[in-house]
């Protein structure tokens, strides 16, 4: 991508962003970095991407390779009916005010990509670089970059809704970048997410059974929890599919797939909950 085209992309981010070290606003040069007002500088990359991660090329745990998994199994459906439920609290509780929605610990980029013919204006954020790499390939007009959600590059007040979808909460950043009235969309795995895995793998676990109650009990400390939907369903999975949500999932990292007998799996089974939560206090 011609870095014009990346500038031109990125054009009217800068009320959103704010420079991570020093907190002040930037301007976007037309050189392709975004600069603040103390001259810390931030390069777009011609992938499409920016970097405010500056020294280091972000968290390196997560290879390609998960991300490549995550992707097969967005593309092929198995998350579209979480989209969906997704899509239906954002349309309910996103407040008529900010037009910015972030992404936060977005991954693969699958739910800022399919949120942005809301008309609203997306960035997604990952503190993995091969994830920003992904998810900026077919990003469209989604803004991704690489960022520590504990010091996210985004002013107070910023954004209108915080997307946290199988991902990790900073929920004092969240209260610091989300608009008064801004909405919180997190989404948890239920007990019965991917049980199919964590059956075949049972005995090389620490826990047979999923909990997902201190995740919960963590956001209700923290925020008022105005909405929570449970989703659960099993889809048919072919045996190339099954292989990438081995690969994808944190539950089997550990455990290398030849030592698990996956022959018997025909179904997979996607359970989450999904919570719309408020920060009353609005910006801290
Ligand atoms: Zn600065």
């Amino acid at each position: 991508m011609k870095i014009k085209t990346v500038v031109q992309k990125f054009r009217g981010s800068e009320d959103f962003f704010r420079c991570p070290i020093c907190k002040k606003p930037f301007s976007l040069e037309e050189t392709g970095s975004f600069l603040c007002t103390n001259g810390h500088c931030f390069d777009l990359s011609a992938k499409g991407y920016v970097n405010f991660l500056s020294g280091s090329g972000g968290d390196e745990r997560y290879g390609r390779d998960l991300f490549e998994s995550r992707k097969t199994v967005f593309e092929e459906g198995f998350y579209a009916p979480v989209l969906e439920a997704v899509r239906a609290v954002f349309g309910e509780y996103m407040p008529a005010g900010p037009r910015a929605v972030l992404d936060a610990g977005c991954g693969e980029g699958y739910y800022a990509r399919m949120l942005a013919d809301t008309g609203a204006d997306i960035y997604a954020m990952d503190n993995a670089r091969e994830a920003i790499l992904s998810a900026c390939r077919e990003s469209g007009d989604v803004r991704c970059a690489v960022a520590d959600l504990a010091n996210i590059p985004a002013g107070n007040g910023s954004a209108g809704a915080i997307l946290n979808i199988l991902s990790p909460a900073n929920y004092g950043e969240f209260a610091r970048v989300l608009a008064p009235g801004g909405v919180l969309i997190k989404a948890v795995p239920g007990k019965h997410y991917l049980r199919e895995l964590r059956q075949c793998v049972a005995e090389r676990l620490s826990h047979a059974e999923y909990s997902n109650e201190k995740i919960i009990g963590h956001m209700a400390e923290n925020a008022d929890i105005a909405d929570h939907r449970s989703i659960e369903y099993t889809l048919p999975v072919s045996e190339r599919q099954l292989r990438a949500f081995y690969r994808m999932t944190p539950l089997t990292s550990r455990i290398p797939m030849k030592e698990a007998d996956l022959s018997r799996i025909r179904g997979i089974t996607v359970h989450m909950e999904i919570f719309a939560a408020f920060f009353p206090g609005g910006v801290l």
